[in-house]
């Protein structure tokens, strides 16, 4: 059984009602990763609903955390607010309410695309209404147990007279810089004292104050605990790191059973996302992937299908180059195995693979199949650019008669992709001129036997991607020369250059008149 299934039927072994939530901390532009859960948990809300049961979702913004560092994509200026809750940062570039609108909007907006429609909710407003009045009294009452249940989970020893509470200092506006001191039953009293994001320091400005319990928040451990038995959470993807041994799942899970009385969460472990071979995302330099960028570059349903392909905790390893063509085609294979053609998958993965397609899907699982392959579309749109030049060529490779507006909206979504991958993440390789003029190259005579013998076959073969490239490759084996050395000589005669996208796609894309001619030109 799919994975999706494994969580929904566990869950529903549980009880009808679900609630899952995610949350990410908002220091910058959320990246890559920050999607993960947000997909994991649809994927999972969406098969407990199709089994019959309910599933609400929310996507907690931590804009009461404090910034820790300045993200590189911010000015300067900035460094005045480290330290202090992102929610009373103001818009980097003057054109939002605030930093967290600025930043928060777009990545829900490109969520909503892939059909990921969570309810944001701000940390920083559940605090000030006044909904967490009641966790954050019984946390402060009941501060001396909180402090031994972390103490025998995780070995960290807060010390006696830790209290769980970070107040936003009335002075100089920190969160990263209080430490609590007392707590009389109505407020907390407080000293600006410093504190260490990372690896630096964030100096306290030395103010001693007493604030009420809406004016900071709880410890991340405590709140995590107190969010869950407050909202309900049944369920909660999360890094797996927050999984070992005595680390914050098991101490959340403690507290919001013994403080709170309530069960913990489900938790769905995943594993991060690399990039190009091992890079943590949002950790190399100066680079941000996001999801809006990925659908950009490879379609919504594709995009979803990178999240559903294998295990949350399997090795995610994203490459926004050639990697993408991989994607697309293992996509592709996937499409027409739910249709029922037989891709040569091994019998056992046939249900999961189905399955990994359908969880993929947006508007609805369409109702037969009409595919035209990434590959393919990455030489066509490089012959022409039109619209309907693109449809014309197409006609003639792939079934694409008879098309419904749907079909033909999912194709314009996917040419657009492929153009946008071609302009921002292609290898070079993959470019090309289509040379619309005979290229001043040499040819050797043996190559020009070689092109003769091709002729011959162009000028009869069924002009599809799959028998153009069996063409050439018969060619090559007839005349006794290495694949790659035939493959050469093409792009030397059509492109100019010794390199360039599949062969037969390209082929197929462009005109037989115009095959034959360039072929029929250099053969003699
Ligand atoms: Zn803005
Ligand atoms: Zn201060």
């Amino acid at each position: 059984m799919h994975w999706v299934d494994v969580y929904a039927e566990q869950l529903l072994g549980r009880g009808k009602k679900h609630f899952v939530e995610s949350g990410t901390s908002i220091s910058g532009e959320p990246h890559l990763g920050s999607a993960e859960d947000l997909i994991i948990s649809d994927g999972i809300a969406k098969a407990i609903i199709e089994k019959g049961g309910e599933c609400k979702a929310i996507w907690a913004m931590d804009d009461l955390d404090g910034l820790r560092k300045i993200p590189k994509q911010l000015p300067k200026e900035f460094e005045d607010y480290l330290g202090q809750p992102a929610f009373k940062l103001p818009c980097p570039d003057g054109c939002c309410a605030s930093f967290a609108d600025h930043f928060t909007r777009p990545f829900l907006e490109n969520l909503a695309r892939i059909d990921v429609k969570p309810e944001p909710v701000s940390v920083a407003k559940m605090y000030q209404d006044g909904k967490y009045d009641n966790v954050v009294r019984i946390a402060m009452d009941r501060a001396a147990e909180i402090t031994a249940i972390i103490k025998e989970v995780s070995g960290s020893d807060r010390g006696d007279d830790w209290l769980p509470f970070f107040p936003i200092c009335e002075n100089c506006g920190r969160i990263l810089t209080t430490q609590a001191y007392a707590w009389d039953g109505q407020r907390i009293s407080y000293r600006c004292k410093g504190g260490i994001a990372g690896k630096n320091f964030i100096k306290g400005c030395g103010h001693e104050g007493a604030v009420g319990i809406r004016q900071g928040k709880l410890p991340w451990r405590v709140e995590w605990a107190s969010r869950w038995s407050h909202l309900g959470v049944t369920f909660e993807p999360m890094g797996k790191d927050l999984m070992a041994s005595g680390g914050t799942y098991e101490t959340g899970k403690a507290i919001c059973e013994r403080i709170f009385n309530s069960p913990a969460p489900l938790a769905v472990p995943y594993e991060w996302i690399v990039i190009e071979g091992g890079k943590r995302l949002g950790k190399s330099a100066g680079r941000i992937l996001t999801i809006g960028e990925l659908i950009d570059i490879a379609t919504p349903e594709i995009a979803r299908y990178f999240f559903f392909r294998s295990k949350p905790t399997s090795h995610k390893d994203i490459d926004f180059g050639l990697g993408i063509t991989k994607l697309a085609e293992e996509y592709e294979i996937a499409e027409r195995t739910y249709f029922g053609q037989d891709m040569g998958l091994p019998e056992k993965e046939i249900e999961d693979v189905k399955r990994n397609y359908t969880a993929s899907q947006i508007s609805g699982i369409p109702e037969r199949l009409s595919q035209v392959s990434y590959s393919h579309l990455i030489s066509t749109v490089q012959v022409t650019n039109d619209w309907d030049h693109i449809l014309e060529k197409l006609a003639r490779t792939d079934d694409i008669s008879g098309m419904t507006q749907a079909e033909e909206q999912r194709l314009k979504v996917k040419v657009e992709a492929v153009k946008t991958w071609l302009a921002t993440h292609a290898p070079e390789d993959m470019k090309f001129q289509l040379q619309a003029e005979h290229p001043e190259i040499e040819i050797s005579a043996e190559e020009k036997a070689i092109l003769a013998k091709l002729l011959g076959k162009l000028e009869k073969a069924e002009w599809t991607a799959e028998k153009l490239h069996d063409s050439i490759h018969t060619t090559a084996v007839e005349s006794g020369i290495k694949a790659g050395a035939m493959f050469n000589l093409m792009y030397r005669i059509f492109l100019n250059r010794t390199k360039g996208p599949r062969l037969g796609y390209l082929l197929a894309s462009l005109d037989r008149e115009f095959v034959v001619e360039r072929v029929r030109h250099f053969s003699t």
